[in-house]
């Protein structure tokens, strides 16, 4: 039988949910995958193979609370070191790492960024749908810009910030942009209020039913 662990998203899953403490809704965990009906497959194959426990709750509405076996949280740990190994070049620096709901950022500037990062001035004038920042770039000896940072979906269908300057998810303004409190705050808001649809990947506002893009049902 095929391991659950060889299938794409399953190791970010156990990882995520062992640093959540090892127990997690369903709504924790799908940031990690591609969205609900992977988590949701995901989760069963986890079970099978003893990785996870899943018990279901009726609350009003029906939750899932997922917890990690010892066997899951035995593998989620090796996971967790070799990590920390890879995230650990010689140049990056302790502080070089953020926790944002449960995932680790990388946000180590250059010495040279840093010194730049002097003359860069973020906006927090959110839009409706508050999903950016507006950036103020004067940095000397080059030509002033103005340009956005938005929450976006990157190709793994995980939201991050996205420089529009640099066509970019980890250009150093991002990097700098999310060490604001203010920035943390507007993707953990801004990933709690969108729909993601599961058929085309767009994102619709929280009380839509049918996605607006392709008319397909929201879950
Ligand atoms: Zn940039
Ligand atoms: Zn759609």
């Amino acid at each position: 039988m095929e391991d659950s662990l060889d299938r794409r998203y399953a190791k970010a899953v156990l990882l995520n949910l062992y640093k959540l403490g090892g127990t997690a809704k369903k709504v924790d965990l799908v940031s990690s995958t591609s969205g609900w009906n992977a988590l949701t497959q995901l989760l069963v194959e986890l079970k099978n193979d003893g990785y996870i426990d899943i018990s279901e709750h009726i609350l009003g509405r029906r939750t899932y609370e997922i917890k990690i076996t010892d066997k899951g949280r035995a593998v989620a740990r090796k996971f967790k070191e070799a990590e920390e190994v890879a995230e650990s070049p010689a140049d990056q620096e302790a502080e070089g790492v953020i926790h944002i709901d449960g995932e680790e950022i990388n946000v180590a500037l250059t010495p040279e960024e840093r010194e730049n990062s002097k003359y860069l001035k973020f906006l927090f004038h959110f839009n409706v749908m508050d999903n950016h920042i507006t950036v103020e770039e004067a940095v000397p000896g080059k030509r002033s810009r103005i340009f956005n940072i938005y929450v976006k979906q990157n190709g793994h269908g995980i939201f991050r910030l996205w420089c529009e300057a640099d066509d970019s998810y980890q250009c150093w303004h991002v990097r700098e942009a999310w060490t604001y409190p203010q920035v943390q705050k507007m993707m953990t808001q801004y990933k709690g209020k969108v729909k993601v649809c599961q058929v085309c990947g767009s994102e619709n506002p929280e009380r839509a039913k049918f996605c607006m893009e392709c008319g397909a049902k929201l879950e």
